[in-house]
């Protein structure tokens, strides 16, 4: 953890100042602290820095379903093969940002996993703070070892520890649905966001109402949905109710049972036709076997509309500027700037 991080943090707890503790003397602004203590100057809570991450999440223990999302990703992101090829176009294609806005600014991964998005980020020119609660932290925290505009830091993202109104930028994909409450996660992280910067988040779809899925934006070469909505609203209502089934099961098994489970569902993910019945129709076996594991895995799985994340927008004062696109399966995704 470097110095110009400190600036930014919050305490989890009450929102106050923190300030190193324990530390001889104050470190040079490009040194990185690996082993310390941060404290709060109002509340006097006290949070560990390990392996160079300061460690923010309130001191309460976790819920037990939270615990489980929690190791559950660990386990994830740390077997994730790494960065590939095809990393920028998705995150540009997801976040709707122009290439060249995270130059040059202050961008919160909101939810980072390994770091596959830090990554592009960085390489687009911004400084980022990375954050999860889970142990692929591990491997962002190895990158910001070389990289002094790259941090890593341990948090809940119901309890953001930052300072309101600091990030120029803000993302969060596919991640605030695995909170306890997807609402309670937006409104936590929408204030960090400076005023005039902006925010992108996607969720989980649902089919939601029949009127909603009917306007929902189709990306080009999905016209066959667009004139077979009412089939394609069922189907998208079919496949949810079978994952639900499926979940009921999975989300109470220990993870290592849930991985091993997933070796049948990803080897069918290479048949034709029947590949659609699994949750990942990726090319590569291994991101293939983690995104299985990723959907029928996490107790927390919520799922929404973009209406619904709409009035989120402008409820915390942005002006939604576009909506993503996608194919059969709703996925509820915008870009809006922080007007208030
Ligand atoms: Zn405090």
């Amino acid at each position: 953890m470097r110095l110009s991080l400190l600036g930014l943090l919050a305490c989890p707890e009450c929102g106050g100042d923190l300030a190193f503790e324990s530390l001889p003397q104050l470190p040079a602004p490009r040194d990185d602290v690996r082993e310390g203590l941060l404290a709060c100057r109002a509340c006097r809570a006290r949070y560990p820095i390990e392996d160079g991450v300061p460690r923010l999440r309130p001191r309460a223990p976790a819920a037990a379903r939270v615990e489980k999302t929690r190791r559950g990703f660990g386990w994830e992101w740390l077997r994730y093969p790494g960065s590939r090829p095809a990393d920028e176009a998705v995150f540009l294609e997801e976040t709707m940002l122009p290439r060249d806005a995270p130059a040059g600014k202050l961008v919160l991964d909101a939810g980072c996993g390994m770091g596959r998005y830090s990554a592009v980020a960085r390489a687009l020119g911004a400084e980022v703070v990375a954050v999860d609660m889970a142990e692929g932290l591990r491997r962002v925290a190895e990158a910001a070892r070389e990289d002094p505009r790259l941090h890593a830091v341990e948090a809940d993202l119901l309890h953001p520890p930052f300072k309101p109104g600091v990030f120029d930028i803000v993302y969060s994909q596919g991640v605030l649905h695995h909170t306890a409450d997807t609402r309670a996660a937006f409104f936590a992280v929408a204030p960090l966001v400076k005023r005039g910067g902006l925010l992108t988040v996607w969720l989980y779809g649902k089919a939601g109402k029949f009127a909603d899925f009917a306007t929902n934006p189709l990306r080009p070469g999905k016209e066959w949905i667009a004139s077979r909505r009412r089939l394609a609203w069922a189907v998208v209502g079919a496949r949810h109710a079978f994952s639900d089934f499926l979940r009921f099961f999975t989300t109470r098994l220990p993870v290592p049972l849930v991985y091993a489970l997933c070796y049948p569902l990803t080897l069918l993910g290479a048949v034709p036709g029947l590949k659609y019945l699994t949750f990942s129709v990726d090319p590569d076996f291994q991101a293939r076997l983690i995104e299985n594991f990723d959907w029928i895995s996490p107790p927390f799985q919520w799922h929404h509309t973009k209406e619904e994340l709409a009035e989120w927008f402008r409820e915390a004062g942005f002006t939604p500027l576009r909506v993503l696109a996608h194919g059969l399966v709703p996925k509820p995704g915008i870009l809006g700037r922080r007007e208030k």
